[in-house]
């Protein structure tokens, strides 16, 4: 598939197998055909040439030849699962296969998932249909796009091998990538054992590899951990300023690195609506979009606990201490930016602070669309009160209020380029699920336009595509009921 060149065994490897990891072998698939390949990324990672095409890659899953000396893995991890703790989770439907070098040396864990069953399959079947990975494949590039920390996905493979879910769907794969895919549940999976030595392994290895400014500290496990919790805060205040809900927040999703993986039936909010729930498996509301920055807090409460074997508990105490306020300057930081405010100072961030609460309880009251709104506060700017596409949204009275506090706080800081510099904060392009559902329809017809069109777009969010124009408009009718759950 690539030149031994490129792919080198993986680093996870060197903590031996026991507990860690099992060698797998992956699952053929029958015909498979590509769906996507993601030309940008492959050639940012200097993937293109010879040693990576499409074909030599569909030649791999259908014959599975590695180059030599190249062991696919799946790692072991825990986490907790809508609060309860799962001692036995695990790669259940992934495996690295390795990792290959960047130009700049830098070296990225190449993944594939849905390679077939694992040890900890936990008698599923470890495959992927085609409507999940062309989700993930969409959405991890989506969030790329948007400059928030995330997972990559490198190509979509579809086949003709059955798989049986509702009803019969295809089998399909995808290629991840990621410096790393180490997860909280990760290291909570040997604190839950009682193997300490081994969580000490496990952390020593993270900071060699992931936070190598860290390892020389002696107290690099609490100065390790306090970067996991400022990353995490940072990541979850990038996702609610975008609108973007993840849905299965447990804490196996949770990178260890801080980038946003394991994308199942996420959803970016549409119609503003703080309590928006977009995994119809999650009855109870745990993982709704307002109570995001909770969950990922509590998540680190129980990364914190599994690392009580090697950090004291008022280091610990401390490093979550800073959660809150990290996430708060980080968010207001990023919706000042998405108005159009930069300048700082406390009284300012006060007066800020209160405008986006307003501008909160405008949408839900007005059911404003979350992006286009602020994509349209960019054309508002620019030609101001002549910009009647705003008002049009909703009730004209409320949104005028709105927009009057908001003209008076922009004569305060007034910045010739203001329009411009909003729409690098406010992309045009989300995806929205309902272009997920088209683009998937249309690929399972065997029409992938659609996924490279969308992904096009949403490599360039914030640019202008007006060749693309129907793509920035709202949900058509037909897709209020679309529902998204965990079965994929
Ligand atoms: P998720 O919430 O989708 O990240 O998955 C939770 C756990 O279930 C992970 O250990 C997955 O590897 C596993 N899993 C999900 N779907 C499958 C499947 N079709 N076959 C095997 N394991 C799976
Ligand atoms: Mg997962």
């Amino acid at each position: 598939m690539f030149t031994s060149a490129h792919l080198y065994p993986c680093r996870y490897a060197t903590l031996g197998q026991a507990d860690f990891f099992a060698p797998v072998e992956p699952r053929g698939l029958n015909h498979p055909r590509l769906i996507h390949l993601n030309q940008p990324l492959a050639d940012h990672f200097g993937l293109g040439g010879a040693d990576f095409t499409p074909d030599n890659f569909l030649h791999y899953l259908a014959d599975k030849r590695l180059p030599e000396g190249v062991q696919p893995l799946a790692c072991a991890y825990s986490g907790h699962q809508f609060g309860v703790f799962n001692p036995q989770l695990g790669d259940g439907r992934a495996m690295l296969l390795g990792e290959f070098a960047d130009p700049q040396g830098e070296r990225w864990e190449f993944q594939l998932k849905g390679s077939g069953p694992t040890p900890y399959s936990r008698g599923f079947d470890g495959r992927a249909v085609l409507r999940s990975v062309i989700r993930e494949y969409l959405a991890s590039e989506a969030m790329a796009g948007l400059g928030i920390p995330t997972t990559r996905a490198l190509c979509v493979v579809d086949s003709d091998t059955p798989v049986f879910r509702e009803e019969v769907e295809s089998a399909s794969m995808m290629i991840r990538v990621a410096p790393s895919h180490l997860r909280f549940g990760s290291f909570e999976h040997f604190y839950a054992r009682q193997e300490y030595d081994r969580l000490r392994q496990l952390a020593d290895f993270c900071i060699e590899h992931y936070f190598p400014d860290l390892a020389e500290r002696k107290d690099r496990y609490a100065a390790w951990f306090e970067t996991v919790v400022v990353r995490t805060a940072k990541l979850i205040a990038q996702w609610q300023a975008v609108g973007f809900c993840h849905g299965v927040m447990n804490t196996d999703n949770f990178s260890i690195l801080g980038l946003t993986i394991d994308y199942g039936p996420y959803g970016f909010l549409e119609t503003y609506d703080p309590k928006h729930i977009c995994n119809h498996s999650d009855h109870q509301g745990r993982y709704a979009f307002e109570l995001q920055p909770r969950m990922a807090l509590w998540n680190c409460y129980c990364l914190a606990q599994a690392l009580t074997p090697l950090v004291d508990k008022a280091a610990l105490q401390a490093a979550l201490d800073r959660y809150d306020p990290v996430l708060q300057k980080h968010y207001l930081e990023r919706m000042r930016a998405k108005l159009g405010l930069w300048q700082a100072g406390p009284t300012q961030e006060q007066i800020d602070e209160a405008l986006v609460a307003a501008l909160f309880q405008l949408m839900q009251a007005q059911q404003l669309d979350y992006s286009r709104f602020f994509r349209g506060l960019c054309a508002y700017v620019d030609s101001g009160d002549t910009n009647e596409w705003l008002l049009q949204q909703g009730e004209r009275g409320p949104i005028e209020a709105w927009l009057a506090d908001y003209r008076l706080r922009l004569e305060e800081e007034p910045d010739a380029d203001r329009a411009n510099k909003m729409r690098r904060e406010n992309p045009k392009y989300v995806l929205r699920n309902y272009l997920a559902q088209q683009a998937i329809d249309a690929a399972k017809e065997g029409d992938n336009r659609l996924v490279d069109q969308l992904l096009t777009l949403l490599q360039a969010p914030f640019d202008e595509h007006p060749q693309f124009e129907p793509f920035s408009a709202a949900a058509p009718e037909w897709a209020a009921d679309l529902c998204v759950s965990c079965s994929s």
